[in-house]
């Protein structure tokens, strides 16, 4: 029997990994169908501490990884199916077949953007003009016009936060009034850099010459009139979806499906020797560095 399995090899998993690894527990870690997890697919990381320079967000998670396999965790390639954690030997049931068995369990299996489904939208997903996260690309458009998709709370909170950079930001959403609460609504409303562009969607995200972002091609839901807006980065903000359906009924979730921490814990869940980290539990700062961190507390628990 394992005396840990880490399910995900993002920045948690790889947080929880270090420190179990040096705790002795010699992790074992599933690393799911991305290995490395979400932060893989932007090409430049500045905000998280220690690179002064920036570092790219593969080279980044790999050194996680490497850190983690000299202190003695292990990495598998294969997919949770299923768990059973009601036994003190934890069951996990991967792709393929194979079944591992575990005295403790971190769940770190994170969270996926929702995607708009426009043309070209994956094409130019990290680092060439479509991000979903303003936090941590709103910086690159210092000067630049922007897009921003979405209406509800954090679709505003985003585009608010893209103003301290963007020249502009035009908030396309498919209803004629925001989702997002009254206060936030006034925010964006009162705001001279921002424009809604109501009743619209994205149907085509425009490819300049150099290979990146140069405007959306819009189409107006009431007229079906479509037009384009000139921009040089789209942010997708319709939400995220925690990958945790293998563990729905087996440990407590919130009803969007993210894992629940016990009342006053981090990382602990409620079933004993079961936890969880990174963006599957945490749906308020979704950072590689706030990932990582509550992983190491993972892997604290774990240890002790
Ligand atoms: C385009 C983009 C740019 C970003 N830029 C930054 C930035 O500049 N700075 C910053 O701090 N943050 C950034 N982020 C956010 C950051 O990437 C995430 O907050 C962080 O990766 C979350 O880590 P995690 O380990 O919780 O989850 P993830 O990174 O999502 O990793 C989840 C892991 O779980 C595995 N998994 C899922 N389901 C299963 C399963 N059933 N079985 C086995 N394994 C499974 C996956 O394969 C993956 O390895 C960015 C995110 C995106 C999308």
């Amino acid at each position: 029997m394992e005396k840990l399995v880490i399910i995900g090899s993002g920045c948690a998993g790889m947080g929880a990994a270090i420190y179990a690894a040096r705790g002795g527990l010699s992790p074992l870690v599933i690393e799911g169908t991305q290995p490395g997890g979400q932060i893989t697919t932007t090409s430049m990381v500045e905000n998280f501490p220690g690179f002064a320079d920036g570092i790219d967000g593969f080279g980044l998670v790999w050194s996680m990884r490497s850190q983690a396999e000299k202190f003695g965790a292990r990495i598998v390639n294969a997919v949770v199916e299923d768990v059973d954690f009601s036994g003190s030997a934890k069951k996990i049931f991967c792709s393929g077949g194979q079944v591992f068995e575990a005295e403790k369990v971190v769940i770190a299996t994170g969270a996926s953007s929702k995607m708009i489904g426009a043309k070209n939208e994956m094409e130019l997903f990290g680092g060439k003009g479509v991000s979903t996260c303003a936090t941590c690309d709103g910086a690159f458009y210092r000067g630049k016009d922007v897009v921003i998709v979405g209406g509800g709370d954090s679709a505003c909170e985003e585009a608010v936060f893209l103003t301290k950079f963007a020249s502009s930001v035009k908030l396309i959403h498919r209803r004629d009034e925001l989702r997002a609460s009254k206060i936030m609504a006034g925010r964006i409303m009162q705001n001279e850099k921002i424009t809604p562009v109501w009743n619209s969607v994205v149907k085509e995200i425009l490819i300049g010459s150099d290979g990146k972002c140069a405007g959306v091609k819009v189409e107006n839901v009431k007229d079906g009139s479509v037009s384009e807006i000139p921009c040089s980065g789209v942010f997708v903000a319709i939400g995220h979806k925690p990958n945790t359906n293998v563990f729905s009924g087996k440990v407590d979730m919130d009803e969007e499906g993210y894992i629940k921490p016990k009342s006053g814990t981090f990382v602990c869940t409620n079933v004993e020797n079961v936890f969880v980290a990174g963006d599957c539990s945490d749906k308020r700062y979704r950072q590689a560095i706030t990932a990582a961190a509550l992983g190491a507390m993972a892997g604290i628990e774990a240890t002790r």
